[in-house]
């Protein structure tokens, strides 16, 4: 095999709760995560020269060290003694620092088409433990689906997915947050309402798509609405629109609205790209991926 193309999905947390901080300055998390439909295009190709080389169709985007899908290129070459080189093109349409995890998603594809490319068989079970050396999010992005993720992102528990046909709107202002300062910070022991993370699981276990909607939950809100209060106008316009539920993912800008009905999620993001002068409004679908007793990440 000389090549190998992959879809790097973009993830929305349906909770994101912080229940503490160790001692080395990370934050207990309790999340639950849901791959969505949008996807950067990855492509991993041999090269014969002995170097990792970065395009995509983003300008300012690094293709050096700086990139997190030349990083997981970079580990699994020297941990596997990888002589060959490899070129990565990224066709990227997840925006960037939008909380929606894209970079990560990127470098778990990438470590999962490293895998293929170089025909290392390692389970997804290794694979997660390598991710969990370059990031937090990164061992969700490599297994995907409903999971709930707990411990600083490393301790992952498949769940049932839920509202199989529910649609995503996601909306993004034209800002970037770093997701870094956000969870600086965060007065996580002063915060009031946190998300119910077990009623949250009754209501996606009984696919109640109207009480998963009440349930949403994101305790980063607290820091990024009041730097962004535009963010609680346009929940405000997801829910007026026919919304089930609105929340900001990870550390924002995106907004997410789920729907039952595809016609109006498109209607919604129609209205919401005109009252916020906003480009980046996607219509995407929960994307659900079936976690088998043999866990084994594919490629799309
Ligand atoms: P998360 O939800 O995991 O915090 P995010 O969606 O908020 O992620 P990203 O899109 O992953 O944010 O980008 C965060 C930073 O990572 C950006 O400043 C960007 O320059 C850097 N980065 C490194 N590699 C990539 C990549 N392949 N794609 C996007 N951003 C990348």
């Amino acid at each position: 095999m000389e090549e190998i193309r992959l879809k790097a999905r973009a993830k929305i947390n349906l909770t994101l709760d912080v229940t503490g901080k160790r001692d080395n300055g990370y934050h207990e998390l309790q999340m639950i995560m849901q791959t969505v439909g949008l996807y950067d295009e990855i492509v991993l190709r041999k090269i014969p020269e002995n170097e990792i080389r970065l395009e995509s169709n983003v300008s300012w985007l690094p293709a050096d060290n700086r990139n997190l899908a030349w990083r997981a290129a970079e580990l699994m070459r020297s941990t596997y003694d990888i002589k060959e080189g490899v070129l990565i093109q990224i066709d990227k349409r997840i925006p960037v620092a939008a909380g929606l995890a894209g970079g990560s998603a990127d470098c778990a594809a990438v470590l999962v088409g490293m895998n293929k490319l170089f025909s290392l068989k390692l389970p997804a079970k290794k694979l997660e433990e390598l991710a969990l050396t370059m990031g937090t999010d990164i061992p969700y992005c490599v297994r995907r689906g409903t999971v709930l993720a707990e411990g600083v992102g490393e301790v992952l528990t498949n769940i049932e997915p839920p509202c199989p046909f529910c649609y995503v709107v996601l909306a993004k202002l034209p800002v970037s947050v770093s997701t870094a300062k956000v969870y600086q910070s965060l007065k996580w022991d002063q915060v009031e309402h946190h998300p119910d993370t077990k009623g949250m699981l009754a209501a996606m276990a009984e696919g109640d798509v109207p009480a998963m909607g009440r349930l949403l939950g994101n305790v980063l809100e607290t820091v990024t609405i009041p730097m962004y209060p535009k963010i609680a106008d346009i929940k405000e316009s997801m829910l007026e629109n026919g919304a089930e539920g609105a929340l900001m993912s990870g550390s924002g800008p995106t907004v997410f609205g789920l729907f039952t009905k595809q016609e109006r999620a498109k209607e919604a993001a129609k209205i919401l790209r005109k009252q916020f002068a906003m480009r980046d409004v996607f219509v995407t679908q929960i994307y659900h991926v079936p976690h088998g007793k043999k866990e084994r990440r594919t490629t799309d």
